[in-house]
């Protein structure tokens, strides 16, 4: 699979209907998760690996994961909804090779050889960023994780006391759809970062 394959792909699962505003549930846009992935895929961190996506959400990044060649994809979300979205998308391959677990990211312990996630942005729930963070180190040695640019000294910060280190960033242009209520314009565009980060 080539990579615009992989994110045509992608743009045809399907999305949150009613999006909480509290759990801040933006789905990564196909575009760039299928550009993060790939990047990932060439670096050798994801064919053949055991994968956590961590706040799956709809499923885009693990989806991708399992398409790209990993072992086995672990989805975790806690919001029902979404896991039902979630099951949808993934009667659209083949690769059974995952579970999907209805948990808070808390109550997940396996150990994995990757994590990725795209969390809430902690706008709504103060430092939900961090406790993704903190749960993602605890269960493997390397992860892609999506930010707000705007907390990127609080990213680094936090990712360093846990004792990590970045070899990698990317910035993108994230569009957020006017799928909730507050949203003025019809897409807008925030600052979004995906950090590489390593344990030391
Ligand atoms: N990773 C997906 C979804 C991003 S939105 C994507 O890239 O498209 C963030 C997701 O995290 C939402 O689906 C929200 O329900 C979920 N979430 C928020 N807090 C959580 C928690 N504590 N445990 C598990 N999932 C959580």
């Amino acid at each position: 699979m080539a990579q615009k394959d992989l994110a045509i792909f992608l743009s045809k699962l399907e999305l949150f209907q009613t999006p909480e505003i509290k759990s801040e549930q933006y789905p990564t846009d196909s575009e760039i998760a299928a550009e993060m992935l790939w990047f990932a895929y060439m670096n050798e961190d994801i064919e053949e690996q055991t994968i956590a996506d961590l706040g799956a959400g709809t499923g885009i990044l693990g989806i991708g994961c399992l398409l790209l060649g990993a072992k086995k994809v672990f989805f975790v979300e806690k919001d029902k909804k979404a896991i039902n979205i979630l099951n949808k998308n993934t009667q659209k391959f083949d690769k059974k090779t995952y579970e999907i677990i209805n948990k808070d990211v808390l109550d997940f312990k396996k150990k994995v050889d990757l994590v990725v996630q795209n969390p809430p942005f902690g706008t709504k729930e103060k430092h939900v960023d961090k406790k993704f963070l903190e749960k993602a180190t605890k269960i493997t040695k390397k992860i892609y994780t999506f930010h707000k640019v705007e907390t990127k000294r609080f990213i680094e910060k936090t990712f360093e006391q846990l004792k990590f280190k970045m070899t990698h960033y990317f910035e993108f242009d994230f569009p957020i759809k006017k799928t909730m209520k507050h949203h003025k314009k019809k897409v807008e565009r925030i600052k979004v970062g995906c950090w590489r980060i390593v344990k030391h």
